[in-house]
């Protein structure tokens, strides 16, 4: 396992059988010794900086049934909001203030926001914060409708590819939606010029040892300036609530080891892993992460926007630079930096 380890940190890459082997023996793994490498990578690329981002989650109206989704179209428990362009302002004004250079406008895909409803959000925002980079993450759309965002002024997509292997996406969601199709969104935003970022659940349901190898081979290929990964965190109102959640372990193995593979890759603590365990968003930075996502959706919208349970857990709101998790990692030496964070992988 040691020589496997060394390997991916020297050529960044490994086999198919190799990455197999290497999930199927994961306990044989050094933790310690793996997160330290991966340490020493993000430090050759971003030093210790932290980047931080805005989260605006606008609308939790969704068109898709994705079985693992609290917000699917099929959960009539959920209480629906959108937030109105007003609202979206003031909560790119609070991101602002609060020194994040980046604010992402995340969603469900919602037939309200018609192509010309969010050019102008995404317009009026880059006039009003020119400083600031617009990310989006509002699922799959027609090409023509990536390209107009990007002439609209956003610059970052977020599109996690969910699982590579199609016969896994299938258990994961409902016939309309396909592993092939979310892949040729990934490529078309990429062709257009956006910087891309994708990503999986870690531990979702059925997922194997294949699987995983096959993410870190596709994103390996994909090559993005981001990866969003996070535990699969089952909501009891979905098809997979009685099912196994993803673990905090396997999270900050997959992270290390997305370090070591796309050393330039920049690499969110997510909020899910917030929602496992109180020290969870430390623990990612100190397996190889270097962003993290604080919430600016407004705490009434906020509560409705459950993709999973457990989720009050993650709401730190408390977007002074005194908040405890900043203070605990510049405690470690890390600087959590006002700047827009680009990827050093263009
Ligand atoms: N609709 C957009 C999309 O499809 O990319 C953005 C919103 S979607 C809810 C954002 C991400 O949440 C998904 O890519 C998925 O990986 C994650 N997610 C959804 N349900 C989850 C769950 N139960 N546990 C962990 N992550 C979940």
């Amino acid at each position: 396992m040691r020589n496997l380890i060394r390997k991916l940190y020297e050529k960044s890459t490994l086999e198919k059988e190799e990455w197999i082997w290497l999930f199927e023996h994961r306990d044989l793994i050094d933790r310690e010794e793996l997160f330290a490498l991966a340490r020493e990578q993000t430090y050759e690329h971003y030093d210790h900086k932290i980047f931080v981002r805005g989260l605006i989650e606008f609308t939790n109206y969704c068109r898709n049934n994705c079985y693992y989704c609290g917000i699917r179209s099929g959960n009539q428990l959920v209480s629906r909001f959108r937030l109105t362009t007003e609202e979206i302002l003031d909560c790119c004004q609070l991101s602002y203030e609060a020194g994040f250079r980046t604010v992402v406008l995340q969603g469900g895909e919602d037939a309200f926001f018609t192509k010309e409803r969010l050019c102008e959000i995404i317009e009026t925002i880059h006039r009003k914060f020119p400083e600031v980079a617009i990310t989006l993450s509002i699922g799959e759309r027609p090409r023509e409708d990536y390209e107009a965002f990007f002439l609209a002024g956003a610059e970052r997509f977020l599109l996690r590819h969910e699982t590579y292997s199609a016969t896994h996406y299938g258990r994961l969601h409902p016939e309309n939606l396909t592993a092939k199709a979310r892949q040729h969104c990934l490529a078309d935003l990429k062709e257009i010029g956006y910087q891309v970022g994708s990503g999986f659940m870690v531990g979702s349901p059925y997922q194997t040892p294949e699987n995983l190898a096959e993410d870190f081979l596709y994103l390996k290929e994909l090559d993005p300036q981001m990866i969003g990964i996070g535990p699969f965190i089952a909501h009891k109102d979905t098809p997979f609530g009685a099912m196994t959640s993803g673990t905090v372990a396997d999270t900050l193995l997959c992270i290390a080891l997305l370090r070591l593979m796309l050393p330039k890759v920049l690499l969110p603590s997510t909020t899910a892993l917030g929602a496992l365990a109180l020290d969870g968003r430390k623990k990612g930075v100190l397996a190889g992460a270097n962003v993290l996502m604080q919430n600016v959706t407004p705490s009434a919208q906020r509560l409705n926007y459950t993709l999973y349970n457990n989720k009050e857990r993650a709401k730190d709101i408390d977007l002074s630079p005194d908040n405890p998790l900043f203070k605990e990692l510049e405690q470690l030496g890390y600087a959590i930096v006002s700047e827009r964070g680009d990827s050093k992988n263009v």
